[in-house]
């Protein structure tokens, strides 16, 4: 049976939104060391805007923009709708495009009007040797932008410019779990320099940057050394290893049915606050129970 203090606590939780899958994560909750937080769509609002656009050759920037909208078309990632809705606000006629595959955490590729096009991570170009001109893109990475690389045939066409927004609601949940003495991280597979930019305004000492999907998991395991009770908080497919490694998972609600599925808490409302509330929740009940 249910002690009546913990059905309680799930039913309180319920009305603020907290959806408990599992109960032995909700108690651990009151136990945790670290959490560990995507970025994209989870400490940020995973919505990007195209910030600028630059052209390595000849091309002008609006035909970059028109081959690589070609191609996000057909991506779900937050990059690729920003890049959509830039070319489609210039009244751009987007191109159809065919064999589209992603390139799990770097990109992804089709094939438009006979050439096989690329919108690519910097982490892509260093594993391909590829090489760019770093003052081509320099004013382009001012303000700690997230940039993608277009490339025909792999040669590099230009760079696209984006960024996103830290949700204010994270300053506030960051904020209170720190003076609850819990240590707080995030993880991103987008670059260095975004990482570092986006950390500092957290007022976060520690990330992990350029995560690749398969490689989310095993960074969880790496916080967890020393037996340290570690959450994990993220949205997407590429979260639900570390959320399942993780010694309590928390999903987002307005993420994806994977990462849902792979939780033991999940947030409803999508706030970040909520993970502040589920600690607050699971210390109350459990401290009364002994
Ligand atoms: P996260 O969810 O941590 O932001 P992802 O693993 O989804 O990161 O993506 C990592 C990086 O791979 C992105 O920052 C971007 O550079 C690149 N990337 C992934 N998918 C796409 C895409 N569809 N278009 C352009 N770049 C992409
Ligand atoms: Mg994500």
């Amino acid at each position: 049976a249910v002690p009546l203090v913990v059905a309680v606590s799930t039913s309180l939780a319920a009305g603020r939104g907290l959806l408990i899958r599992d109960r032995a994560g909700f108690e651990r909750a009151r136990k945790l060391d670290a959490i560990v937080f995507d970025k994209t769509g989870t400490l940020t609002a995973g919505r990007f805007g195209v910030k600028g656009v630059a052209s390595f050759g000849s091309l002008a920037e609006d035909e970059l923009l028109r081959l690589a909208a070609g191609l996000e078309s057909h991506s779900e990632h937050p990059i690729a709708q920003g890049i959509v809705a830039a070319a489609k606000e210039k009244g751009i006629q987007i191109p159809d495009a065919a064999e589209f595959e992603n390139l799990s955490g770097r990109g992804a590729k089709a094939r438009i009007e006979e050439r096989t096009i690329r919108v690519v991570s910097p982490g892509y170009l260093r594993e391909q040797e590829i090489p760019v001109d770093g003052d081509a893109v320099a004013s382009l990475r001012e303000g700690g932008n997230t940039l993608v690389y277009v490339l025909a045939d792999q040669r590099p066409l230009g760079a696209i410019a984006l960024a996103d927004m830290v949700r204010d609601e994270s300053r506030e949940a960051i904020e209170r779990l720190q003076t609850m003495g819990i240590d707080c991280i995030m993880l991103t597979g987008d670059a260095e320099a975004v990482a570092k930019a986006v950390a500092g305004e957290l007022g976060l000492s520690d990330y992990f940057a350029e995560v690749l999907p398969n490689e989310k998991a095993e960074r969880i395991q790496e916080v967890q050394r020393g037996g340290r009770t570690v959450a994990m908080v993220g949205d997407g497919v590429n979260d639900a290893p570390a959320l399942v490694q993780s010694d309590l998972g928390i999903a987002i609600g307005a993420g994806t049915d994977v990462a849902v599925e792979s939780a033991d808490i999940v947030l409803v409302e999508s706030d970040p606050r909520n993970v502040a509330d589920v600690i607050e929740l699971s210390r109350a009940t459990y401290a009364k129970m002994i």
